[in-house]
């Protein structure tokens, strides 16, 4: 098939780099000159691992513009994958996704033949009937679903395994208007060979927030407990791999720790809240969820003021990504860890593999390391991120405050302490 995919972010490169792997034929839009500039120069604008070299295998079938109205001419379907950021109140931004229904609508108006057009932002229920679908319409002057399909096709990919979960995805859920978009999807993802749950508009962008929720639920959950174990004395993580035997339950995003990050959970959790609160209903556990995320990174500080007064001191960070694989810093924890050692007088020297450049234009203001070595020598290290190599450095000698239990750390440090553990 011919396809367009407009945002080419970590979804959109992902989405249209794999879907050429598959053998379709790929046009990615962006209005960043820049992100397209480096996929024409065969580098991905995201890591992702696997995906530069599948870029490079299949850039024939791939190719780039900032003109939405070029690609839709040229292409019978379209993937919104565009950011829906929050909005300092916790709601949805929607301006992105409305944007890009505008550009695509005003390229429609001029197009003979059917298009299709999906949704893979993630947007809260009702947002592709009730808010896009009429922009969609106002700007095209056609009519859904007679003129053109429309969907909703909520992604599931985790930074860092992208590529991975495209090809083996555990699921694929396609909210259509009719039978013929649905086909159409199907057609799409068939060489996937994966199960397909086929439903309603609402009904599929409510299952994306659930999945989200969900899972975010799960990591609080298991730091509340994570938190009781350390001040009995338990080991937290014996506990998950006895209760994740259980398969009702399953041991996956099942890890005491210093909470989630990323791009996805912090703010769909808030957008469905705020959701929620629309509808009259006070979701109790989501607000939990929310607040033990919050104050989770903190206990960082108050284990490492145990040991040593911070003030004028000098503090290694080790890891600033939202987790490893990546170089994401959206809502990483190392954001309010170094702010808070940070107000509370110490000085900072950071290192994370991928994620300096990233980090240090939001935070110029402190230290970067050349080597992850050089963070543990500062003799007093806390870690952020589950990066392989910081399983190799030394930490003979050291005090370490561990968010993410690093075997290496917990066996050699001379003053340990893990978060939960
Ligand atoms: P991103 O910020 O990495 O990428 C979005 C891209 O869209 C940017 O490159 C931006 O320049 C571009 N863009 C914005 N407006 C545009 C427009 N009008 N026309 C063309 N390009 C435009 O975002 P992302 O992480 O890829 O997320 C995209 C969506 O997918 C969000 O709704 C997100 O919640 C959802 N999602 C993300 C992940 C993830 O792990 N990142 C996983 C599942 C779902």
């Amino acid at each position: 098939m011919k396809i367009s995919v407009i945002g080419a972010g970590y979804v959109g490169c992902v989405t249209g780099i794999c879907l050429a792997e598959l053998g379709h034929d790929v046009f990615l839009i962006d209005v960043d000159s820049e992100k397209l500039e480096a996929i024409r120069a065969g580098k991905c604008p995201v890591f992702e691992p696997g995906l530069n070299d599948l870029l490079a295998k299949n850039h024939r079938k791939i190719r780039t513009t900032p003109d939405v109205s070029e690609a839709i001419q040229e292409t019978e379907l379209t993937l919104i994958c565009v950011g829906t950021p929050q909005n300092g109140d916790g709601s949805i931004d929607l301006r992105y996704v409305i944007h890009a229904a505008q550009s695509i609508g005003r390229a429609l108006r001029s197009k003979n033949n059917y298009h299709t057009i999906v949704v893979k932002s993630t947007v809260l229920p009702g947002t592709t009937e009730n808010v896009l679908l009429p922009v969609l319409e106002r700007e095209s002057g056609k009519r859904a679903p007679q003129d053109f399909g429309i969907a909703t096709n909520p992604e599931f990919l985790k930074e860092g395994s992208a590529v991975q979960d495209f090809f083996h995805t555990d699921r694929i859920i396609i909210g259509a208007q009719n039978q013929k978009t649905t086909i159409v999807l199907e057609e799409l993802y068939k060489p996937l060979n994966a199960p397909v749950f086929s439903t309603d508009i609402k009904t599929a962008e409510m299952i994306k927030y659930v999945s989200n929720a969900f899972l975010a639920t799960k990591i609080s959950f298991a730091n509340e407990v994570g938190n009781m174990c350390k001040a009995a004395g338990i080991d937290t993580s014996e506990v998950f791999k006895g209760v994740g035997m259980d398969t009702r339950i399953n041991p996956h995003f099942f890890r005491s720790g210093i909470g989630f990050g990323g791009s996805c959970f912090p703010k769909d959790i808030l957008a469905l809240i705020h959701f929620a609160e629309l509808l009259g209903i006070d979701p109790k556990i989501l607000k939990a969820t929310i607040e033990i995320n919050d104050s989770q990174p903190l206990k960082m500080i108050s284990l490492l003021k145990k040991h040593v007064n911070i003030k004028g001191r000098k503090i290694g960070v080790l890891g600033l990504a939202f987790k490893p694989g990546t170089d994401d810093i959206r809502e990483s924890r190392a954001f309010p860890i170094i702010l808070q050692l940070i107000e509370e007088g110490a000085e900072v020297l950071a290192y994370d593999p991928l994620a300096m450049p990233a980090f240090s234009a939001i935070m110029p203001g402190i230290q970067y390391a050349c080597s992850a070595q050089e963070v543990v020598n500062t003799g007093i290290v806390v870690i952020v991120t589950e990066w392989e190599e910081f399983e190799d450095l030394d930490y003979n000698g050291k005090l370490v405050i561990d968010g993410r239990r690093i075997r290496k750390a917990q066996n050699e440090a001379a003053i340990y302490e893990g978060i939960c553990w």
